[in-house]
């Protein structure tokens, strides 16, 4: 209860006081009230992340900093009467109970209305009354009310609600916008007919079903969920995109010599980040090509770390350096996405780098490395593919430790579940045994293996670190994301190191693993990345350079596993930074953001900003694609297009003659 008491304390602080609520009523309510008692027990550690959480019904409690906001929004004080709308858990009617005189709530699932008032009698909470019911119709006899929060989204204000509220009174409410979201309006009762509107932003509630609300087959502007708010809705500044306009500066034609010495200005960094907005954007891939191939030639890089599993990038690796393959391996990115790495501009750039290479010294050819950690069975089979061959006893006992996984080598993210809910033991001890008993004999085998003992001990980490993240993976949350981008980083100093004290690398990696997380929400969330590791350990050696879009195409999937398709990405949202970007007017430029007063300081208020990943979902496209940041603390220039197309997938016809059988593309 204690170590609760403190989480819930720094999530006041970071999540809620951090995000600008500052109504000290408010702040010390939410510090009071504790969050775990409103969701169920299997829930409870998860009760003081910044997200909404199942309480049954379809329906979800809201996410603590938007209960906080709508709070403060209302000016709830002492002595207030508040009738709440969407009751749910029960959870915002608790905080409110704490500040005002008396709370009405309303739930229309008479199970989450049972449970709720169960929680207020256990917690002593006796000051509100929750009855069953349309909340869209309000509470007559109890009205008039100072306040009045409806927890759910309606097609506009129910009339009822806004004429049960006193003369000064405040109604916050979620009504639908357009047919894929929803904005916080706070309607202020001025006298008998008038009310002045506030907007507080865009959100994203569960639909307010009722007579003066959604009907329930209505087809809603909206998914089933809440989501995280954007905050208050930035004052739109015309002379922003102007501004932007003045400071972009033109990108050439990708095979453009010009295009990649635009970015010589990073040429001194010892690692150049570069991101995308999406998996599956061609501009994306080619920029990133023409950007390397200059870093590479020009200015001596020798390392391309990308966000691809390690052992799969191994066999490309072996092909560009001209190292033979490995006999026996599988062959490489045969796992969903399969088109982040098959596909024309991924072809072309290693293609390209086998022949540079072939030029050079093999000291000096640039190499590509792996830094994910999705692929564990390749990763076991190197393993013990290199032991059996440098010492085949060690290789006896490494299938033995490996053992313990095996069942779940296929499927390896139903592991977590296993380990929760059949007391599976745990692999772990096992697998970073084997980890330490390759390092501790780094001697003997170094000199054995040359390079392949990188490899080695690269997948021997990987698998550590994967058992780890699938047995964590179960419950969401911050710890699996950290997980992975701190394998992420660790894997690109592990490279870094055996490479030697001068090397210089390019790393290709989402948009949401390069920009730096502290700028954006994932820092709220306490989640960290790879560009934000790289800052910490490299400062300004490091540069981080994102990537974006306003429209056009991509290829993604409608779900995890599921068939690649070419969908259409959606014109940016008007409150964020690609609306901004797309309203400058030009069709690809590079925006350097550091030190360009005053347009870095115009964009450093957090905006939001589009994250497409192996998944696209339009249609619920603010809620699972959007998120916040700000730019210029994100990132140290922007790579922009205004529109972009589909990356095209290798197919059979793509094959080239005389590559060995594992280079994937010969497929
Ligand atoms: N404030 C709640 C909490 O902290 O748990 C949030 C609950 S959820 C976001 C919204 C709730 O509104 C759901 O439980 C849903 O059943 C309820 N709801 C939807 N339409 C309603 C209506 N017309 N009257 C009452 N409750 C409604």
């Amino acid at each position: 209860m204690l170590a609760l008491t403190s989480t819930r304390k720094r999530m006041v602080d970071t999540q809620i006081a951090g995000r600008g609520v500052c109504d000290p009523l408010v702040l010390d309510a939410m510090r009071r009230v504790p969050r775990e008692t409103f969701v169920g027990p299997e829930f409870e550690e998860f009760a003081y992340e910044d997200g909404p959480l199942p309480i049954g019904e379809g329906q979800t409690i809201s996410q603590p900093y938007i209960v906080a906001l709508m709070i403060e929004a209302a000016e709830v004080k002492t002595g207030d009467r508040v009738l709440e709308v969407g009751a749910g858990s029960g959870y915002a009617a608790a905080v409110i109970s704490r500040i005002a005189d008396r709370v009405y709530a309303i739930e229309r699932y008479p199970s989450l209305a049972e449970a709720a008032r169960r929680r207020f009698r256990e917690l002593g909470y006796n000051n509100i009354d929750l009855r069953v019911g349309d909340g869209t119709k309000g509470w007559l006899e109890a009205a008039p009310f100072d306040a009045i929060l409806v927890s759910a989204g309606g097609p506009e204000a129910p009339p009822a609600l806004k004429q049960q509220l006193a003369i000064g009174g405040r109604l916050i409410i979620p009504v639908a916008e357009d047919e894929r979201g929803q904005t916080l309006l706070k309607l202020t009762r001025k006298n008998e007919d008038d009310y002045e509107t506030v907007d507080l932003g865009a959100v994203m509630f569960v639909p307010l079903i009722g007579e003066q609300g959604w009907a329930e087959n209505d087809r809603y502007p909206v998914g089933n969920h809440v989501a995280g708010n954007d905050g208050p809705r930035q004052q739109p500044l015309q002379a922003l995109p102007k501004m932007i306009a003045e400071a972009a500066e033109p990108l050439p034609e990708f095979d453009d010599p010009a295009f990649g010495r635009m970015f010589d200005r990073f040429a001194d960094r010892r690692v150049v980040l570069l991101g995308e907005a999406s998996h599956g954007t061609s501009e994306f891939y080619r920029a990133r090509a023409a950007i390397t191939r200059r870093l590479i030639e020009a200015h001596g890089f020798t390392i391309v770390a990308v966000e691809a599993d390690w052992p799969d990038a191994e066999a490309i690796d072996r092909y560009v350096r001209h190292r033979p393959a490995r006999a026996g391996a599988e062959p490489p990115f045969q796992r969903f996405p399969t088109w982040m790495w098959c596909n024309t501009d991924v072809d072309a750039f290693i293609g390209w780098m086998r022949a540079h290479n072939d030029e050079v010294a093999p000291v000096q050819r640039a190499g590509f490395y792996g830094l994910d950690l999705y692929n564990m069975s390749a990763s076991i089979a190197a393993v013990l593919g290199y032991l059996d061959r440098v010492d085949p006893k060690a290789g006896a006992v490494a299938r033995e430790r490996y053992g313990c996984l095996t069942p779940w080598q296929k499927e390896p993210s139903t592991y977590g579940r296993a380990v929760l809910t059949a007391g599976y033991r745990k692999c772990e001890r096992t697998v970073i045994e084997q980890c330490r008993a390759l390092l501790e004999r780094r001697l003997d085998y170094a000199t054995k293996g040359d390079e392949s003992f990188l490899d080695a001990v690269q997948n021997a980490r990987l698998i550590a670190s994967a058992e780890r993240y699938y047995r964590v993976m179960y419950y969401g949350g911050a710890e699996s994301w950290n997980l992975r981008d701190t394998h992420m980083f660790e894997t690109l100093e592990h490279v870094m190191e055996a490479r030697g004290p001068t090397c210089k690398a390019v790393v290709w990696a989402h948009n949401s693993h390069i920009g730096d997380a502290r700028f954006t929400d994932m820092g709220i969330r306490e989640e960290l990345n790879v560009g934000q590791l790289c800052r910490e350990r490299f400062g300004h050696d490091a540069a981080l350079i994102g990537f974006g879009t306003h429209a056009g195409t991509v290829a993604a999937a409608s779900d995890w596993g599921g068939e690649m398709e070419v969908k259409h990405v959606r014109p940016s949202h008007r409150d964020s930074f690609e609306r901004l970007c797309h309203e400058a007017g030009a069709p690809r430029f590079l925006l350097d953001l550091r030190s360009r007063e005053p347009l870095r300081q115009h964009l450093l208020e957090p905006r939001l900003e589009r994250f497409i990943g192996v998944i696209y979902r339009p249609e619920t496209e603010l809620l699972s694609h959007y998120s916040r940041a700000s730019l210029p603390q994100q990132f140290d220039a922007l790579t922009w297009f205004d529109e972009t197309s589909a990356i095209q997938p290798l197919g059979p016809e793509h094959a080239r003659a005389g590559v060995p059988d594992t280079y994937p593309f010969g497929l």
